[in-house]
């Protein structure tokens, strides 16, 4: 039924061409690209069924069109990076195809997560008749959809939103993250921001801390508060919400590692000068960490992703948490991937299937918690992201 052009062969694109290989009546053509062709081969090798593979340099606009007109897909996934995001949807409009990622765009000289950037594209999809999904993974993602499901039919109006990540695994390497490095720590040691009563509160890089007792036997964890980008959506598309904010668990080892690196400099973005030349401190130290995509065999544990919402329902208070809990192994035996790049490659497989088989529809630009959340909320236990709703 449909052609699918997959961008990035890491964590996630692994997960995202295995789930779309075992659709076959929905994806019928299957081509991955990424900067490395030799990382796509390796994927394609582990597949039943054969897809195509390419090189692609996707900051390069003129060569991704060529590819797109190579490859003539209906959709382009974009589980490369938040760097690429813009590049690729230029190329996007320049061959009216769609567009879905899992991560807004971030400038590579500074770490800000604003969706400012990919909104202000909404017109131009528009105008073409093209759709561009953003954010489609587990947080962004399910999270916006799970919020979505809550205002729809458990609900008359959210009052807070508390979205809670806990990764209650282990890799056994002293320090390593378990999505990509440079990312995922220009992420966490970003100001912690939270939305109350129409503005922005601020603070330091991991300063708030809490408790939570996670479901299923995972018990209490100590929580951080962090900035994270679907809280901006959230509050703009969601009416009424007085209170949203992002929680994450982090082990004190990872804790104590983080600011020994913060402290000495190693987690700075800008280049510092180095041997007659120049050098990243954070991507230098990307290169020394684990490949993600090699925590899988390693990785044991689950992880705990949900949302803790209070509002109102029929006139009485209502508190109520919706949550998916993954198991790293069970997913390495399902698709040689740990459980992160596991709850960020089936969102991403389920939104490109929404909008390829027509379930999910529009002209613009839209975040997930502006489609209707049942046909999502309907795959994800069928396609192995469970989710379970307590009320009290
Ligand atoms: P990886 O680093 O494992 O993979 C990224 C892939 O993109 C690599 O194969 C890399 O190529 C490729 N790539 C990078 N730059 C380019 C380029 N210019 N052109 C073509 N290919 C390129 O990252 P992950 O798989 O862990 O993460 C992928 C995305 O998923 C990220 O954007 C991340 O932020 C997002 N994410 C979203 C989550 C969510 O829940 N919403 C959770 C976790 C991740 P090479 O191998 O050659 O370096």
């Amino acid at each position: 039924m449909a052609k699918v052009l997959i961008i990035g062969a890491g964590g996630v694109g692994s997960v995202v061409v295995h789930k779309c290989a075992r659709e076959p009546e929905v994806f019928t053509e299957i081509t991955l690209a990424s900067r490395t062709k030799g990382k796509c081969d390796a994927i394609a090798a582990q597949l039943e069924r054969p897809i195509r593979t390419a090189e692609v340099d996707a900051d390069d606009v003129d060569a991704t069109v060529k590819l797109i007109e190579a490859v003539e897909p209906d959709l382009l996934v974009n589980v490369a990076l938040p760097y690429q995001d813009l590049n690729l949807m230029e190329a996007c409009l320049r061959t009216g195809t769609d567009y879905l990622d899992t991560a807004n765009y971030e400038p590579p000289d500074s770490a800000v997560f604003e969706y400012r950037w990919q909104w202000e594209y909404h017109d131009r999809f528009r105008e073409r008749g093209l759709m561009a999904l953003l954010g489609s993974g587990f947080d962004p993602g399910v999270t916006n959809v799970f919020t979505a499901h809550a205002a729809k039919h458990r609900f008359d109006s959210i009052e807070t939103l508390d979205i809670i990540d806990a990764n209650a695994g282990d890799h056994g390497h002293p320090f390593a993250t378990n999505f990509n490095p440079e990312i995922n720590i220009r992420e966490v040691t970003a100001r912690g921001r939270y939305y109350e009563d129409g503005v922005w509160v601020h603070r330091e890089p991991l300063a708030v801390k809490d408790r939570f007792e996670f479901p299923e036997g995972i018990g209490p964890m100590s929580i951080y508060l962090m900035y994270h980008e679907e809280l901006e959506s959230l509050v703009h598309h969601i009416p009424g919400i007085k209170r949203a904010r992002f929680w994450m668990t982090f082990s004190e080892n990872y804790l104590k590692h983080l600011e020994v690196l913060r402290n000495v400099g190693m987690t700075r973005i800008d280049p510092v000068p180095y041997d007659g030349g120049e050098v990243i401190p954070l991507r230098l130290l990307k290169s020394l960490l684990p490949d993600p995509a090699s925590l899988g065999p390693v990785t044991k544990g689950r992880t705990c992703i949900g949302c803790l919402i209070h509002g109102i329902k029929d006139g009485r208070p209502r508190d109520y948490y919706i949550y998916n809990i993954c198991d790293h192994q069970a997913c390495y035996a399902e698709v040689r991937s740990q459980a992160i790049s596991y709850t960020t490659g089936v969102p991403a497989m389920i939104g490109a299937m929404m909008m390829v088989t027509g379930k999910w529809r529009g002209e613009g630009v839209f975040n997930m918690e502006q489609l209707d959340p049942d046909p999502f909320m309907e795959a994800l236990p069928r396609y192995g992201l469970p989710w379970t709703e307590k009320i009290w």
